[in-house]
């Protein structure tokens, strides 16, 4: 019997193309949705001042979900002189083993509530249900349970010195996981004993302004947190308010850099989480299929709207092919649509304005000469969607190997050398976080010093954990949020 060698009788792959369609999956239960959504203002849900409202839709169907109280410089006050109350009164001077206490409750209830949570993160921001099911909710409560922990240990943080908390905080926060960028800026500040005023992004408050009804049932103090919905002027109008002595904020760098200019000559504390870059470099020893799922996973999760998306793939030059190929295979399963379904890999685009910017930008890499692929899939008829997309023949230069994307899109460099490679990986104004696959244990220990990120992962991407600290270098911002060095940040040490 003649032999068959694997190179010259290779195992047939299974290409299933369409021929099969998946069953819907949608998921029913009920996100107990209201019509209407109030500002949350010491302890209560109150009419915005002014009367005015804006509409927040599923940017899945473009339908309306509800009508959000827009706040202005009033209800900011309002805001403020309420949780500077609760300051004062109650909760600075609680001793920390009880303002445990509500933290715990706090994360016991969203635990609770996770299923409508879940289901209301995916109708108003667009992200696929099995993502805001088994990863944004779960990990808020996991926030919440973290720093309830912290509360009665506040003297370990800085052993033999003074720590105290700022007083009021002000924090915002932008759309792309909006539960979890609320939890990892509230559980913090309340363990250290500090109270605040949150405002959420326009496009997603619902899950904000549920977080109240959370609060209520939990029995916390009226005022301690207080969520004030709005665009950009009400985000103005907390920073600059002087009763915050805390500034806490995660958005763009844009924003970023004008919130520190109207915040020069003040004394108020500030952290900026801002955009990123981060390269996800697969060096030649790497194991190429578990590469090829952290590249996917680095780039196409919640759509690419992540701040620390693995969106320039540097791979080394004697696996480009293998991995361009395997690449491909992978992206061409993935299954974009109704975030709502439990099969969607790639849900919506969180709105029209963030699908311009990333079709922009993707017809700028064409234009400059970088050569696009996309899956090709059928996207539905209304909504907001963009296809998983990859470029290859990208050069440094190109708009989409320096700009932050925020969306499905990967740019592919290649490189020859390690030093090419963190050469190149650091040739970015940004540096959030960074991905090396790699065998050898030395050189992951010896690129996490050399790559400029404040988080390098190694044969994994996106990897998260309320006591691991995360937060950036250079234009990516300053101060970390989780961990130990999360929670100084909401302390003075004396
Ligand atoms: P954005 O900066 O436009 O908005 C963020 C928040 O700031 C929103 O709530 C917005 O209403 C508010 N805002 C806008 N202008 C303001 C102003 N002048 N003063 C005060 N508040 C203002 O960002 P976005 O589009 O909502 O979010 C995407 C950006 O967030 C990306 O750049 C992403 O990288 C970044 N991000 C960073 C992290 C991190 O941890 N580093 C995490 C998530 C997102």
């Amino acid at each position: 019997m003649p032999k068959t060698s694997s190179k010259t009788n290779p195992a047939r792959e299974l290409v299933f193309g369409d021929l099969w369609e998946y069953d819907p999956a949608p998921e029913t239960a009920d996100p107990k949705l209201k019509k209407r959504y109030d500002l949350f203002i010491n302890g209560s849900f109150v009419a915005p001042q002014a009367g005015k409202y804006f509409p927040t839709i599923n940017p899945a169907n473009e339908t309306k979900i509800a009508d959000i109280a827009l706040a202005d410089a009033a209800d900011v006050n309002s805001a403020c002189i309420a949780a500077q109350k609760a300051f004062v009164g109650v909760w600075g001077k609680m001793p920390g083993k009880e303002r445990g206490k509500y933290l715990y409750r706090i994360a016991r209830l969203l635990q609770d509530h996770a299923r409508e949570f879940a289901i209301a993160e995916t109708l108003d921001g667009g992200k696929p249900i099995k993502e805001s099911r088994d990863f944004d909710i779960p990990m808020a409560a996991a926030h919440f349970f973290y720093h309830a922990g912290w509360a009665d240990k506040l003297e370990h943080l800085a052993p033999g010195r003074k720590v105290a908390p700022h007083g009021v905080v002000g924090q915002v926060i932008p759309w792309n996981f909006p539960l979890l960028m609320l939890a990892w800026k509230i559980a913090p500040a309340l363990a250290a004993g500090n109270c605040v005023v949150l405002k959420p992004a326009e496009t997603t408050s619902i899950t904000a302004l549920k977080f109240g009804e959370i609060c209520q049932e939990a029995g916390l103090p009226n005022g301690v947190v207080n969520i004030v919905s709005g665009a950009a002027e009400t985000g103005a109008a907390v920073i600059i308010h002087p009763l915050t002595t805390k500034v806490a904020f995660t958005g763009s760098t844009e924003v970023g850099k004008s919130i520190m200019r109207s915040l020069a000559g003040t004394d108020k504390k500030m952290t900026l989480e801002l955009g990123g870059k981060a390269a996800n470099i697969v060096f030649d020893d790497a194991p190429l299929d578990q590469a090829v799922e952290g590249i996917v996973n680095g780039i196409f999760f919640n759509q690419g709207h992540v701040c620390c998306a693995g969106s320039r793939l540097l791979v080394q030059e004697s696996v480009a092919d293998a991995v361009l190929a395997k690449l491909k295979r992978r992206i061409a399963v993935l299954r974009v649509g109704d975030p709502m379904d439990k099969n969607t890999d790639l849900g919506a685009i969180n709105s029209r304005e963030q699908l311009a910017k990333i079709t922009d930008l993707v017809k700028s890499g064409v234009e400059e000469g970088a050569e696009k692929c996309d899956n090709g899939c059928k996207l539905p008829a209304k909504g907001f969607f963009f296809r998983p997309t990859i470029f290859t023949n990208v050069s440094m230069s190109h708009r989409i190997a320096r700009e932050e994307i925020f969306g499905p899109v990967l740019s592919i460099l290649t490189f020859r050398t390690p030093e090419e490679a963190v050469e190149k990986a650091n040739n970015t104004p940004y540096g959030l976080s960074a991905g090396v696959w790699t065998d050898k244990g030395s050189r992951i220990l010896k690129l996490s010093t050399q790559l400029k990120a404040g988080v390098v992962w190694a044969n994994t991407y996106n990897k998260f954990d309320p006591t691991s600290p995360f937060g950036g270098f250079k234009e990516s911002g300053f101060g970390r949020e989780g961990g130990k060095q999360g929670m100084l940040d909401y302390l003075s040490v004396g």
